[in-house]
């Protein structure tokens, strides 16, 4: 996968050179650069900015550089030539890129659709990822709209509320869609039993040592008795989900909550928790008389 990065501040970017992100580049799994901004620009002062048509606080991303960058990493990519001319000064009025660009662009910004692990598996299968980080109150619409003639655009929030700006941002994106790609992880199979992979969040995990300060690791877990200790990590998930996210339990398929079966007796009274999240064709699965028989 080719990822680039657009942002005037290159140097929050450098956690991507660590861990398994660092790894995955080395290997050329991805192919990951970023890129400042102001080399976009072209006055002595290497401008991004300007004060906002219609008044009020802060400044707006002037479209320039950012079309000029767009121009390069995208029309490029493709093959086409650059639209107005990547590397020269102006980028005025003219008409640009008219050739095709390749890739998606993703613009993170607060009024973007939710980050999900659906959006993250989306963004895994493409093979060229271009974000514009924005800065001061965001960049200017016309750089997104222009864009989205020529290329999927997908403006993406972490959540509801601000940022500075939409570096973290490409740092969060990409820690849950590198992770994704094939030969990352050592075990793949880490991908199939976390949290929100089938709509639920993961049971909680232990390791040794079996008792540590009194509190000792659920003895299920440690029967041996694998078919056992699947149905009770089905059975935590489902209850942590209930208690944590009922709104991703209502959201799953008729069958998504299955049978919970084995319940601990601390968890008694969770089918409270977990009926009015279930759809109703489920709650009988989860009835204490049916679990106890
Ligand atoms: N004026 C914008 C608004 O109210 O929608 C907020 C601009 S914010 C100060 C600057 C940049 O931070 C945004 O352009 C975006 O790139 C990033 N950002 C802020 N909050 C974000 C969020 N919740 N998710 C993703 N990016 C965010």
């Amino acid at each position: 996968m080719k990822i680039d990065i657009v942002t005037i501040f290159p140097e929050y970017l450098a956690p991507l050179e660590l861990s398994l992100i660092g790894k995955a580049r080395t290997t050329g799994v991805v192919q990951l650069d970023v890129h400042d901004l102001r080399r976009w620009t072209h006055d002595v002062h290497r401008t991004v900015d300007d004060t906002p048509y219609g008044g009020g606080p802060g400044m707006v991303m002037r479209p320039e550089p950012w079309g000029l960058a767009l121009d390069e990493l995208a029309a490029d990519a493709a093959g086409g030539a650059p639209g107005d001319g990547a590397g020269q000064a102006g980028d005025g009025a003219g008409s640009a890129g008219d050739g095709a660009w390749s890739g998606r662009l993703v613009v993170p910004s607060p009024a973007g659709v939710p980050f999900t692990q659906a959006l993250a598996h989306e963004l895994a299968d493409e093979s060229h990822l271009i974000f514009a980080c924005g800065r001061y109150e965001g960049i200017d619409q016309r750089v997104l709209d222009h864009a989205a003639a020529r290329m999927p655009v997908t403006e993406i929030s972490l959540g509801d509320y601000v940022l500075f700006g939409g570096e973290v941002a490409v740092l969060v994106i990409l820690e849950a869609v590198i992770r994704l790609l094939p030969g990352v992880l050592g075990n793949a199979d880490s991908l199939v039993e976390e949290s929100h992979a089938d709509g639920l969040l993961e049971a909680p995990g232990y390791t040794k040592p079996p008792t540590w300060r009194e509190l000792p690791v659920p003895e299920i877990v440690r029967s041996g008795d694998h078919g056992r200790i699947a149905r009770w990590r089905r059975d935590q998930a489902l209850l942590r989900t209930a208690a944590r996210r009922p709104d991703l339990l209502a959201a799953l398929a008729p069958d998504g909550c299955g049978k919970v079966v084995g319940l601990p007796r601390e968890a008694r009274g969770a089918h409270q928790l977990l009926e009015p999240a279930c759809p109703r064709s489920q709650r009988h699965a989860l009835s204490p008389r049916k679990q106890q028989r």
